[in-house]
């Protein structure tokens, strides 16, 4: 298949991680050789517009670049002949130059790590140079410019800065330490390349999801150790059902018989491939989703209740993935037919326990 070719390459897995890591020391370098990051707050209006524009011209190369692609390479959603239509959900499945893949890079380095250096935020994967090249993820200047800029201001960064930072900082590192697992998500598998992606990864993803610490630098909250501890709490549960589940379904992907896996109860498919129905995948149709939902909440809480605006990120992923988990069952049905609806009947619910 067009899409998996050359992703499997070893020496390009874990990068992801160490482009964060190299990221991270060279704007301490920068720091403290004096480069002023925190007035990159005062920027974020112009940069963003930047991002947005470099999104949108990156698309048309990419819609132009699909036209002399063989017709093997190209995406089943993308190609309905409508051109503004074909530019939004792109062309090309896995567009690349030589082995470097535009989306595999887009999706986890600029945007994850712009937004998790931005405050201390997370998406994929681009050619190994181009990888570990830190001028490719500036972005992940955002969270910790404002993280600076609020010491600036009022002498030490507040507990609601350092929990919105760490909670993000962490989601991004983990995203980026098990880089691998983005081959198997429905935006690589399934979706083209185009404008939808390029302006999630690029300009979405870093500002947008970077809003709570934008909010606390100019409406600083109060909190105190018993509800930060609360808080804490709530991230880590989320965080333990997000990362169990995620890495039981990879795991069990990779190998079935795998001792942390083979005695899972499944469901056998014409496919050949197995459904597991019991575990993390036993209790709700998505537990990682259900996980991360949580986590999204522990992100906006130290915020307060005064204002809606942290709370966008919690309300707009709730639509994402309401919208995402409606596709994939559409595409598992697809896949699996029968087999599928009896996973439905013994896993009823969607995301939550009980309620969806
Ligand atoms: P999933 O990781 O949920 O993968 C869905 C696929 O898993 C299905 O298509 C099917 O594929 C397989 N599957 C489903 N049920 C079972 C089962 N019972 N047993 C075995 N395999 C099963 O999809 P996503 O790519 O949507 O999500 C990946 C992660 O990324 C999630 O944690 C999500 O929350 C997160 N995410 C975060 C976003 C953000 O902006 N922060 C945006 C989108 C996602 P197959 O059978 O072919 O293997």
């Amino acid at each position: 298949m067009h899409q998996r070719s050359g992703w499997g390459d070893p020496n390009g897995l874990g990068q992801g991680f160490q482009a964060l890591v190299l990221t991270a020391l060279l704007v301490g370098l920068g720091v403290s050789a004096g480069l002023p990051l925190s007035a990159l707050p005062e920027m974020l209006l112009p940069l963003a517009f930047a991002a947005t524009l470099t999104a949108f011209i990156f698309s048309l190369l990419l819609y132009l670049k699909a036209l002399v692609a063989p017709a093997s390479a190209l995406a089943p959603g993308g190609n309905s002949g409508n051109p503004i239509y074909d530019f939004f959900l792109g062309r090309e499945l896995n567009p690349r130059i030589c082995s470097f893949d535009f989306k595999y890079f887009c999706e986890l380095r600029p945007g994850l790590i712009g937004w998790a250096l931005h405050l201390t935020s997370v998406e994929t994967d681009w050619e190994q140079t181009a990888l570990s090249h830190p001028l490719c993820n500036p972005q992940v200047l955002i969270n910790l410019a404002l993280l600076m800029q609020e010491a600036e201001l009022r002498g030490s960064p507040s507990l609601a800065m350092w929990l919105v930072n760490g909670f993000q900082l962490l989601y991004v590192g983990d995203a980026l330490w098990h880089e691998e697992a983005v081959l198997t998500t429905m935006d690589i598998i399934h979706d083209g390349f185009g404008f939808m992606l390029a302006f999630g990864d690029l300009a979405w993803v870093p500002f947008t999801y970077s809003l709570q610490a934008q909010f606390l630098l100019y409406h600083p909250e109060p909190l105190g150790l018993p509800l930060a501890s609360v808080i804490c709490l709530i991230n880590a549960v989320g965080y333990y059902i997000f990362r169990g589940a995620n890495s039981q379904k990879n795991t069990f992907r990779k190998n079935p018989s795998d001792p942390r896996v083979a005695d899972l109860e499944t469901i056998s498919t014409a496919t050949g491939r197995r459904l597991l129905v019991s575990g993390w995948w036993g209790m709700v149709r998505h537990p990682n989703y259900l996980g991360d939902l949580i986590m999204a909440l522990a992100w906006s809480l130290p915020c307060g209740v005064s204002h809606l605006l942290p709370y966008f990120y919690l309300l707009y992923f709730t639509a994402l993935l309401v919208h995402r988990e409606a596709r994939d069952e559409q595409q598992c049905l697809q896949k699996y037919g029968l087999a599928w609806h009896a996973y439905c009947q013994r896993v009823p619910y969607r995301i939550v326990p009980y309620i969806y």
